[in-house]
């Protein structure tokens, strides 16, 4: 089970700048359970960002936002809603927002810090991976998680290394800021790319030393 904080509103209405229209969407699974993102914390969350101002276009609960298949499926009947606002809101873990970032062509804003493991899962075969670093950058990274996916854990990248979109120390694996690259420029949102983000403090992860042991 992934550990999850609900991030400072501040910040989220940060990352929603001008933004009027938001669809919010929530997890069944952990984020229940952490009371971050279950059907509760989604209903006070959308009260929020209307007294802020915004429009909630939709409301989602997936059972499993880790899930891209499960997200695909049961975003689709808000289709409508979805074209229709500017941007998600996600109220789950970093694989969560991952997932749905892959699915959706919006920008997915992270409500949640992933600050631990909580024990352990099966081992994770799919692309988006989270390391609960509890401070999650995926706001200036269009989705894609740099701290699990660049081997030199870059928060402002790319190194200059990557050839053909690859990654310099292995051929076999893709670039994560050429992927970030990519995705920020579908979206319009290169801008995201002119925040400084500052050097990780592990001090706020509840996973110690997670970093080594990818
Ligand atoms: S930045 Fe990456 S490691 Fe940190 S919480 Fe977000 S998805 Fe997880
Ligand atoms: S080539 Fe890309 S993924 Fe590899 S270390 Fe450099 S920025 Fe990170």
């Amino acid at each position: 089970m992934l550990i999850t904080k609900q991030k400072p509103l501040e910040q989220i209405l940060g990352y929603i700048g001008n933004e009027k229209s938001i669809f919010l969407v929530g997890c069944k699974g952990c984020a229940e359970g952490c009371h971050t993102g279950g059907e509760k914390e989604v209903s006070e969350m959308k009260q929020k960002l209307e007294q802020a101002g915004k429009k909630v276009a939709g409301t989602a609960l997936i059972d499993f936002m880790c899930n891209d298949s499960q997200v695909r499926l049961m975003l689709q009947p808000h289709e409508t809603e979805i074209l229709a606002s500017d941007s998600l809101l996600a109220l789950c873990c970093g694989v969560g927002v991952q997932a749905t970032s892959s699915v959706v062509d919006k920008m997915v804003h992270p409500g949640c810090n992933t600050v631990s493991l909580g024990g352990r899962h099966a081992e994770w075969r799919e692309a988006e991976r989270c390391m609960e670093c509890g401070d999650c950058v995926l706001e200036y990274t269009g989705g894609i998680c740099p701290v699990a996916r660049c081997s030199k854990f870059l928060m402002n990248g790319p190194c200059g290394g990557s050839v053909k979109g690859k990654c310099e120390v292995s051929q076999d694996i893709p670039c994560a800021w050429q992927l970030i690259i990519d995705r920020l420029t579908k979206l319009g949102r290169l801008d995201k790319m002119q925040t400084i983000v500052a050097p990780k403090d592990w001090s706020v992860s509840l996973t110690a030393g997670a970093a080594s042991k990818r």
